[in-house]
């Protein structure tokens, strides 16, 4: 190990455990069998890391690892990589999102090499929403590369140890690299062959777009296995609760790939309490998304609903006993072999900690 004779600091890598890309947790607790629990954790818009510390406080000892978003849905708010490095600091394991809306490949590669520096073990890699959707829509849109060049960009980068350039990096990034999947957009017998060319492009984990549909969802899952994908890939489903009839209308009608069939809508309108029926609804699906074969965890998208997340993970029972690891807890090397899936607390961290 290249810093084992020297001071921890946060930022510098746990040991790599052999046959893993990185260092982080959320690939830690999938290779190691466990079913995963991540949340997206919206940036604000706001310079105050405050703010940011205290959105990740919601998701402490529920979640594996956190995305930060990169200008979802086109709108501007802190950049991903200022959340990653911010929490990753922290200890926080955090999924960085890149969206190749916004910047070129000199861009790209040079956040790859920042963010890995700071901590950042996983990378989520998006097309992105148009610009024509978002709150900027006079932004002049960058597309130089899309998710699947991305994925063979940062892969190149990590295992040749090179830029697209083909000039050599002196230290190669370490990270689990990720793309988004859409089950529900049509042509919906095309989704598999997708999933399994971003796999083919370097894809490790897949985060799904919000899973409303079950049976849809089976019928896909059915074709990922009969391709055998879901064994090259570990496929995270998405989830999330639906605050009320009237948003899950909205999310209908505005969000692009979001399949929202009438029985949801019916579920909801039919309930007293909408929010906390949302709120059942997520737990159900979680419950039965979980035996489908081959799936290998959860990806939790509760927007201006954040505080619901600890809720839903504990009534659907999704982590089995099993407790992340969060920077509150000073976790020791036998709770890590002991089956926690969280890895010891580095003396880096914990000096962080009583500095703050
Ligand atoms: C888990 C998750 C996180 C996301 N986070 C972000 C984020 O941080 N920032 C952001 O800008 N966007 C985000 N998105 C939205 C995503 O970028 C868009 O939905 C995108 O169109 C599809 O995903 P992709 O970026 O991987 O594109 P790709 O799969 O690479 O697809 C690119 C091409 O396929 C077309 N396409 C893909 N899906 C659809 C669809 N449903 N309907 C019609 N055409 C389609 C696109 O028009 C585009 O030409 C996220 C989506 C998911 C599921």
């Amino acid at each position: 190990m290249r810093f084992e004779d020297e001071p921890v600091t946060p930022g510098d890598p746990l040991p790599i455990l052999p046959g893993h890309s990185s260092f982080g947790r959320l690939e830690r607790v999938l290779r190691a069998g466990g079913f995963a629990v991540t949340a997206e954790i919206a940036p604000p818009d706001s310079a105050n890391p405050a703010d940011v510390y205290e959105r990740a406080a919601l998701f402490d000892g529920c979640v594996d690892a956190m995305n930060a978003t990169d200008g979802s849905g086109a709108n501007c708010h802190m950049s991903s990589i200022g959340m990653c490095s911010l929490l990753a600091r922290r200890g926080y394991a955090m999924v960085m999102q890149i969206s190749a809306r916004d910047r070129n490949r000199i861009a790209i590669q040079g956040d790859v090499l920042g963010a890995a520096a700071m901590g950042v073990a996983s990378i989520l890699c998006l097309t992105g929403d148009g610009v024509d959707v978002g709150d900027h829509p006079q932004a002049k849109p960058v597309f130089d590369l899309d998710s699947m060049s991305m994925l063979g960009m940062i892969r190149a980068m990590r295992d040749e140890s090179r830029f697209l350039s083909g000039r050599e990096l002196s230290e190669a990034p370490h990270v689990f690299l990720g793309a988004a999947a859409n089950p529900f957009a049509p042509p919906l017998d095309y989704r598999p062959h997708r999933l399994a060319k971003k796999v083919a492009a370097g894809a490790q984990f897949v985060q799904t777009q919000y899973c409303f549909d079950i049976a849809a969802f089976r019928r896909y899952m059915a074709a990922v296995r009969d391709a055998g994908t879901h064994e090259k890939v570990f496929i995270l489903a998405g989830v999330g609760p639906l605050a009320s009839v009237r948003s899950a209308e909205w999310i209908r009608a505005n969000v692009p790939g979001v399949h929202i069939p009438d029985a949801v809508i019916a579920r909801l309108r039919g309930a007293r309490d909408q929010r906390r029926e949302g709120v059942r609804l997520c737990v159900d699906l979680i419950r039965q998304i979980r035996e489908i074969e081959g799936v290998h965890g959860v990806h939790i998208m509760a927007y201006r609903q954040e505080r619901r997340v600890a809720e839903i993970v504990e009534e659907s029972g999704v982590l089995g006993g099993r407790k992340p690891w969060r920077p509150a807890v000073d976790w020791t090397d036998a709770d890590w072999d002991q089956g926690s899936a969280a890895p010891p607390l580095r003396p880096g961290m914990r000096q962080l900690e009583q500095a703050s």
